[in-house]
């Protein structure tokens, strides 16, 4: 007979191994099922500066630290990509690419990935001036110039920021207009280091070892326009790993998972973590909180079936 675990885990991020964590702690049985490879987002950026007590790390490392507690601590683990979840009779069955698996309760924690720009130099230099995230890597551009594309709320919020950070801001659209909050488009146009440009599409992002310079076209006139800038930050939304649970999960209009604070969902002993769920900022730091939740409702549920 196949094993029931007591919590199955999906996805292998700071979220998921910090719900392993915590679910071990309390005596549970914990299969973590990844689709990728371990650690999630953060796996893939070289400098990590926000994480408290620990002034500087790579992704990689922190992660590698973050799987080895989860495994030592007894967490099974498989690469899977779960690709659906049926509750039956109390009991989630899940099915994955290369597996069924069953649990007494389950924790999504799939992240999400974000929107990037298919233009020669961008894969080149991310994590070496290309970011996704000025809250993540802002301040390693004090007093310098950079670049930043988007015209939404996060691009807005993003440029507010960096505009406190930075020397000089080149805030670039691809289209006519800003579509975030007129308040914060406001705000923003009252920065004196900020200039806006619209109607650019990103050609090139080049340099040697960093990046020196963005090229863009603009797309009324056909004239290139070029920038000396350090950092160049892409922030055009991000895309949750959400799209196989929506049976027993409600999604918002951007396709996070709807969860209350202690990271419920709607289907009684399926939560919730990190990335993958609405919430107004997407960190480690955030990840790990909703997931000592999310495992400690599990477990409460959990205890509540004996
Ligand atoms: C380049 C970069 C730099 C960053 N820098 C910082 C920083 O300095 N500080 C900071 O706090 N945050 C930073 N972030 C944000 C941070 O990485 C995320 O907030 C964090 O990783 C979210 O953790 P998570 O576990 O919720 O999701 P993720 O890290 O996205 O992990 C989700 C995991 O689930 C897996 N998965 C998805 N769907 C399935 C499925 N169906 N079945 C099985 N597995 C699945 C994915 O492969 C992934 O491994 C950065 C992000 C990036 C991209």
């Amino acid at each position: 007979m196949a094993t029931i675990f007591d919590v199955i885990i999906i996805g292998a991020g700071p979220a998921g191994l910090t719900s392993a964590i915590y679910a071990r702690r309390a005596g549970k049985s914990v299969l973590i099922l990844e689709k990728e490879s371990i650690g999630g987002q953060i796996a893939t950026s070289p400098k990590v500066e926000n994480y408290p007590s620990i002034i500087s790390i790579s992704g990689t490392e922190l992660m590698d630290n973050m799987m080895n507690q989860a495994t030592e601590l007894g967490a099974d683990f498989d690469i899977d990509e779960v690709k659906h979840i049926e509750k039956v009779d109390g009991l989630f069955h899940l099915t994955g690419e290369y597996g069924n698996y069953t649990a007494k309760s389950v924790i999504i924690a799939t992240g999400c990935s974000h929107r990037s720009i298919n233009a020669k130099g961008v894969e080149d230099f991310i994590g070496n001036g290309v970011s996704y995230c000025a809250v993540c890597d802002g301040s390693f551009y004090q007093n310098q110039d950079v670049c930043l594309i988007g015209d939404a709320n996060t691009a807005l919020q993003y440029a507010l920021m960096l505009s406190n950070i930075c020397h000089k801001v080149y805030v670039c659209t691809l289209f006519d207009k800003f579509f975030g909050e007129d308040i914060l488009v406001q705000a923003l146009l009252k920065r004196e280091n900020v200039e806006i440009t619209h109607n650019l599409l990103l050609q090139e992002v080049k340099g040697s070892d960093e990046v020196e310079e963005v090229i863009f076209k603009d797309t009324k006139t056909e004239e290139i326009k070029s920038y000396a800038v350090k950092g160049l930050f892409i922030a055009i939304g991000q895309i949750p790993h959400n799209e196989n649970f929506t049976n027993v999960v409600d999604l918002d209009k951007d396709g996070y998972i709807v969860a209350t604070d202690d990271c419920f969902t709607k289907t009684e002993g399926l939560y919730v973590a990190g990335d993958c769920r609405k919430k107004a900022l997407r960190q480690v730091a955030t990840a790990i909180g909703d997931a000592a939740l999310a495992a400690t409702m599990a477990v409460k549920y959990l205890d509540q079936l004996k």
